[in-house]
């Protein structure tokens, strides 16, 4: 079964799910949407608040040119239209974290308009099985403050850093038909925009939040009434609000009841979603054009600099990747899900090609190897990410080029990685310190594997008989002899020559 034919089994018959997800991105820049006010993550409490943002009496907002410029090359990016002309709307409603009494938002005119997100369902062979999840627009908008109700027993406080701070939000169709979907959906999204910059996509820090729109159906039939689930702030979380909103409404519907259009909101610590208030329709909030504020208008020379200054997008990587460096698809896909990763994974390639007389398939190889295996074991181990490493890709690519002229065996470039993540030191140090130097002395390997035949006669005997694995064996003991430091190759020789 494929993920795109999820169902769920009631008494009736079997059901589809529908979903449709809306992406609140926080957009990266210094400033908020309408104000100079800083956006840092972290701040103390009303300390990032410009008269603006605070909504004193008189004050007008000013666009931020390197918000709408991040919104319009995140919108390029997932091959959607811009829009050249594009206005802010006022979505009115009181709350305590909003002091204007309303949002300004984009309803009717926004800044991107339709667009797609190729996601796929096969995390081995990305390419075998992939989905186009269309988009509806992307809008740029406001957000509020933040209420604080665990600072004092009875009273609540209000916290304006984030209000004004500019988000995109990235509305999608009603395309994905399982959990498995809709979290490729979240974290493809996820991965363009960190490529793009224009947003860092850290969910729990709250950059990025999603309300998740779920409604059921028997296959063929019309689209049901929906439940919007507000905020959800990670993949697997968007996953099971998927499950568990569609098993609830499945039991709904069996029941001869209905399914009521709300905003739900979800509990992870019980993992279940609950009513918060029934849904508003747009009309409830009265929008209207925003009168402080002219229209957007687009020049070419502005969209031009937006085309050119995007970076290698995430599936064009991954596919040069396959293509060019010779790489295996999951580890073309690994490298490249993460913007980090794949700046990282280049930048020891570049040194490794400059420092080595390899081709750059055969450095990019065994660079990709080596960072998937040896340098993301470590990392784990340390509990560390890519961006504090240790060591970094010029000393990662020292060390592979060792390996890659033979002066060290792969067995102790082992070794001297983990003497690099202890010291610091650099590979050739260690190595000329250390002794470590792989050695092709065949005087020296000679004697070595006249001991260990030697020593073991009975297995000589044996392996004349016609036991042949304990080729690997006399192997193993002379290397252990030659405390790891024989070249392999002129090991298997040699012992081939003396059995022979
Ligand atoms: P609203 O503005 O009221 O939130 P939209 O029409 O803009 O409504 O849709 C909001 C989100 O809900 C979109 O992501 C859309 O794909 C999704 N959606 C719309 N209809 C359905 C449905 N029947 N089932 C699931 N998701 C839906
Ligand atoms: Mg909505």
């Amino acid at each position: 079964m494929t993920e795109s034919t999820y169902r769920i089994q009631g008494a009736t018959g079997e059901w589809e799910v529908v979903i449709g997800l809306e992406v609140h991105a926080q957009v990266t820049s210094q400033a908020k949407l309408f104000s100079g006010a800083a956006t840092a993550f972290g701040a103390e409490p009303n300390t990032q608040v410009s008269l603006v943002d605070a909504a004193m009496p008189g004050m007008l907002p000013v666009p931020n040119r390197e918000c709408i410029r991040q919104a319009v090359r995140t919108g390029m990016a997932i091959k959607a239209q811009i829009n050249k002309w594009s206005r802010f709307d006022r979505k009115n409603y009181f709350y305590a974290d909003l002091p204007q009494g309303y949002q300004i938002s984009q309803l009717y005119h926004p800044l991107v308009g339709e667009g797609e997100i190729e996601i796929s369902l096969d995390d081995k062979n990305p390419d075998a099985e992939t989905k186009k999840i269309g988009i509806e627009r992307i809008h740029v908008e406001q957000d509020a403050g933040k209420l604080m109700h665990d600072q004092h027993p009875t009273r609540s406080y209000v916290d304006l850093n984030r209000s004004g701070v500019a988000l995109m939000e990235i509305v999608s169709k009603p395309d994905m038909r399982s959990p498995a979907e809709a979290g490729a959906y979240l974290s493809k999204l996820r991965t363009i925009l960190r490529y793009v910059g224009s947003c860092d996509g850290n969910m729990d820090q709250g950059s990025m939040r999603a309300d998740v729109n779920v409604s059921v159906r028997k296959p063929g039939e019309p689209f049901g009434t929906r439940t919007e689930t507000k905020n959800v702030n990670s993949v697997r979380f968007v996953m099971a609000v998927v499950e568990h909103e569609a098993n609830r409404q499945v039991d709904v519907l069996e029941a001869g009841g209905k399914v009521v259009q709300e905003t739900r909101l979800y509990d992870p610590d019980r993992n279940e979603t609950r009513s918060m208030r029934s849904k508003e329709d747009a009309h409830d909030y009265r929008y209207f054009p925003d009168p402080d504020l002219l229209p957007l208008e687009l020049d070419d020379a502005f969209l031009e600099e937006c085309r050119q200054s995007l970076p290698e997008l995430p599936d064009a990587k991954r596919r040069r990747y396959e293509k060019d460096l010779g790489l295996s698809a999951y580890n073309a896909a690994t490298l490249t899900a993460d913007a980090d990763t794949a700046r990282w994974f280049e930048a020891l390639l570049a040194e490794g090609a400059r420092i080595q007389k390899k081709s750059e398939g055969e450095v990019a190889k065994a660079s990709a190897n080596w960072l998937l295996s040896e340098l993301y074991g470590a990392l784990n181990r340390l509990g560390k990410s890519l961006e504090d490493s240790p060591v970094g890709p010029e000393e990662g690519a020292e060390l592979l080029a060792l390996i890659a002229d033979g002066t060290i065996s792969g067995t102790i470039a082992k070794q001297v990685f983990e003497i690099m993540l202890e010291t610091g030191d650099s590979a050739p140090k260690i190595v000329e310190e250390k002794g470590l130097k792989q050695t092709s002395d065949t005087g020296a390997i000679e004697a070595a594997v006249a001991k260990v035949l030697a020593d073991n006669g009975d297995k000589v005997e044996q392996y004349k008989a016609g036991k042949e694995a304990l080729f690997g064996f006399f192997v193993g003991q002379t290397m252990k002899a030659m405390q790891g430091k024989a070249n392999p190759q002129v090991v298997n020789e040699l012992i081939r020559k003396a059995l022979s």
